[in-house]
């Protein structure tokens, strides 16, 4: 699991738990249905912008509307001499791994002072 959590500085952990939760059914969305569970795409590529513009979510953690698919978003930046590239990568997690990551990070949280979930 990379390193995401750090990202998010001011976690909602109930508003991670309703994106995390429900069923995935990816037919149900053309744009999830032929992806792999790993997917990364550049900000300046169309296609792919559209990806990443259908997903609704909080923080790092976004869902499909269509399909209830679960990603997790990481967001890179490379500087580039003949232009700088913007990446994310999603990661397709069912929702039985997404509420654990979930819970170990709430587990986290309350065990780290000075930066609780908020209640
Ligand atoms: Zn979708």
């Amino acid at each position: 699991m990379a390193n995401w959590r750090r990202l998010l500085k001011t976690p909602d952990i109930e508003a991670l738990r309703a994106v995390a939760d429900g069923q995935a059914k990816l037919e149900a969305c053309p744009l999830c249905k032929d992806k792999p569970d790993e997917y990364a795409v550049l900000e300046k590529d169309d296609e792919e912008s559209e990806f990443r513009g259908h997903l609704q979510g909080t923080g790092y953690l976004k869902r499909c509307p269509a399909s209830g698919a679960v990603y997790f978003q990481e967001h890179s930046y490379e500087y580039l001499a003949g232009g700088s590239e913007d990446e994310y990568r999603f990661e397709r997690v069912t929702p039985e791994r997404a509420r654990q990551i979930v819970d170990e990070w709430a587990a986290e949280l309350a065990a780290s002072p000075g930066d609780k979930p908020k209640a």
